[in-house]
């Protein structure tokens, strides 16, 4: 049945009736009337395109697309041919989430035409109206799973998906991958990883447990954390099978130990894992559809998930699937939801991509699912506030301090991120300046993007930048000296900080950034079990739907710490990738 429904898809015949297509036929001759072919290289193997010409039209196309990714090939099969029917010429647009399979329709036909005598530039220039004025495309399709966001969660589950050799689908409603989580910065936590273990640094799940258990306040689910420290190591080693390396390791606010990993090469931690995983989905021939976004998740007759519905650019999908993993992030950028929840926080900058909107909740929501912790939202205590840039925790980490407009220090900086954002709203205009100094900005490759954006004031004194920013320069010349002293002595009597003081502050030119907390994870959000099995408010599974990453609710209690939602996107993506997986069969 499947393989008469791929062939249906994928070997498609479009015939037109002279009647449709002869309104205004060119004069000119443009072909040499007959039927030809042409081929190009799709994903996995050769795309076969028969034209069939009359003097002036194209009569028929036949795109062959068997044995490319069954569904959306089959879908670029059928598009392809008639939008190139419709317009006469070769060059129309790719179908979304086929674009590979999409370019090699349109070189064979180019090759086909040309064949038949064509001047491809003179079909360009006769082009016809597409009709995409018309009404949208109503397409199903068939899968084993769907994946809904191509975050870091999605991408994670995708990749496992495809390694498993399942057919499914993975939609993603903006352009590009990445979400959030290309704004990751910091790290990825882990315990008990090889990397510690070469580095001399003890640690232990229970300890990362711990510490993420005192992080949020002990409001998160402690079966999920135990799950996350218990499955990081699994993780880091699952990275690097897929070129996704993380070896260095530093301190991170609210962790025992060095325990956040990241780069080599100093990166933003998201940026590369997107980077890296979707290197690893085009080796894997993996398509994402983009510009779709899911709205309504389908169940059946019993409760079980049975479909998607989603809207495209030109067109509406039904997907007929046997389970659902959602990965859809959280709800940081969209102002109207997070205000529902938690309405002091009107008005307040947020870090997030635009696809942060909460689809996921709303859709899981739908189906009765259950919310966990949904007002608890995270603010983040360093953000530019024009830009709403987010400087990375890093910062601090690798002996960055925080003054006041008074050019005092104020806080421990590396205490959690909801305290220091506490103690900076308590400050005289809500803000403060990071200071840092040329040696930290040698040895952190996130700056430069600062520095680029225009966001750092900088002076070769320390009086001098306090000039620059209207603070007390005798102030600011005291509390750096005497934070110097407190690197010496590593030792903090004022707010008792104890890590991220391995170098003082005393290679110029020195450096500040204007920042104040902006909204930057919503911590709550669908509830899991440690299968990442979405459950319902009557504390049951809802059956074939599966959630991972920011959409979910749980794992960071009150208060993420910095690392952790890396952690959390990796591990809970791979779990609901296997859970789906073992539904499925
Ligand atoms: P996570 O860190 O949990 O992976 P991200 O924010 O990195 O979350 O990624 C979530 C992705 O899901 C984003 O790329 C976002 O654009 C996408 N997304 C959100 N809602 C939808 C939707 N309704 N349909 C498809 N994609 C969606």
């Amino acid at each position: 049945m499947k393989k008469l429904l791929c062939l249906f898809l994928t070997l498609v015949l479009v015939l037109a009736s002279a009647a449709a297509f002869s309104e205004a036929q060119p004069e000119a001759t443009l072909f040499t009337p007959g039927t030809y072919s042409g081929e190009a290289q799709g994903i996995f193997v050769p795309v076969k395109v028969m034209v069939k010409v009359s003097e002036n039209e194209i009569v028929t196309v036949m795109v062959d697309a068997t044995g490319e990714t069954p569904e959306l090939g089959g879908i670029a099969a059928e598009k392809m041919a008639m939008s190139i029917m419709m317009a006469q010429t070769p060059n129309v647009d790719t179908v979304s989430g086929a674009t590979v399979t999409s370019k090699a329709i349109i070189a064979a036909a180019t090759e086909a035409l040309e064949k038949a005598g064509a001047d491809i530039a003179v079909l360009d220039a006769n082009r016809k109206d597409t009709g995409n004025s018309g009404p949208k495309a109503e397409i199903t399709i068939d899968t084993e799973i769907v994946i809904i966001g191509a975050g870091g969660a999605g991408m994670t589950a995708a990749i496992m998906l495809r390694q498993a050799g399942i057919d499914f689908v993975i939609l993603e409603k903006m352009p590009y991958v990445g979400g959030n989580t290309t704004k990751a910065t910091g790290g990825m936590n882990a315990s008990e990883t090889h990397y510690q273990k070469e580095q001399g640094i003890v640690d232990s799940n229970a300890l990362f447990a711990a510490d993420t258990m005192k992080g949020g306040h002990a409001l998160n689910d402690a079966s999920l954390v135990a799950v996350m420290a218990n499955s990081s190591a699994g993780a880091i080693d699952w990275l690097d099978t897929i070129g996704a390396e993380l070896p260095k390791i530093s301190f991170s606010g609210g962790a025992s130990v060095n325990r956040i990993h990241a780069p080599e090469d100093g990166s933003g931690v998201g940026a590369f894992l997107v980077d890296r995983f979707s290197a690893k989905l085009s080796e894997l021939g993996v398509e994402i559809m983009y510009n779709t976004a899911a709205t309504e998740l389908l169940t059946d007759a019993d409760g079980k998930i049975c479909g998607v519905k989603a809207e495209g650019e030109d067109a509406s999908y039904t997907f007929k699937c046997k389970a659902v993993i959602l990965a859809t992030g959280g709800f940081g950028a969209n102002e109207e939801m997070y205000t529902q929840y938690r309405p002091d926080l009107k008005g307040t900058v947020t870090t997030n991509a635009p696809g942060a909107t909460g689809d996921g909740i709303v859709m899981a929501q739908a189906l009765g699912a259950d919310l966990v912790d949904i007002e608890q939202i995270q603010l983040h205590p360093t953000v530019e506030q024009t830009t709403s840039m987010l400087i990375t925790e890093s910062v601090r980490g690798d002996g960055a301090i925080l003054v006041n407009q008074g050019g005092k220090r104020f806080t421990n900086e590396l205490l959690t991120r909801d305290a220091v954002s506490a103690a900076e709203l308590e400050q005289e205009g809500h803000y403060a300046y990071i200071i840092f100094d040329q040696n930290l900005r040698d040895h952190l490759k996130a700056i430069e993007k600062y520095v680029k954006a225009g966001l750092t004031a900088e002076s070769e004194t320390i009086e001098g930048l306090a000039e620059q920013l209207g603070i007390e320069p005798a102030v600011l010349k005291e509390t750096l000296d005497t934070w110097n002293g407190y690197v010496k002595d590593q030792r903090d009597p004022d707010f008792g900080r104890s890590t991220g003081m391995n170098a003082d502050l005393t290679t110029p030119p020195y450096y500040a950034i204007k920042i104040a907390p902006g909204i930057h994870h919503t911590m709550g959000g669908v509830k899991i079990d440690t299968s990442a099995q979405v459950i319902n408010t009557e504390g049951q599974p809802i059956p074939g739907l599966f959630a991972a990453g920011e959409v979910c609710g749980g794992v960071h209690g009150g208060n993420r710490l910095g690392g952790n939602a890396v952690a959390d996107i990796v591990i809970f993506g791979r779990i609901a990738a296997q859970s789906a997986l073992d539904y499925i069969k």
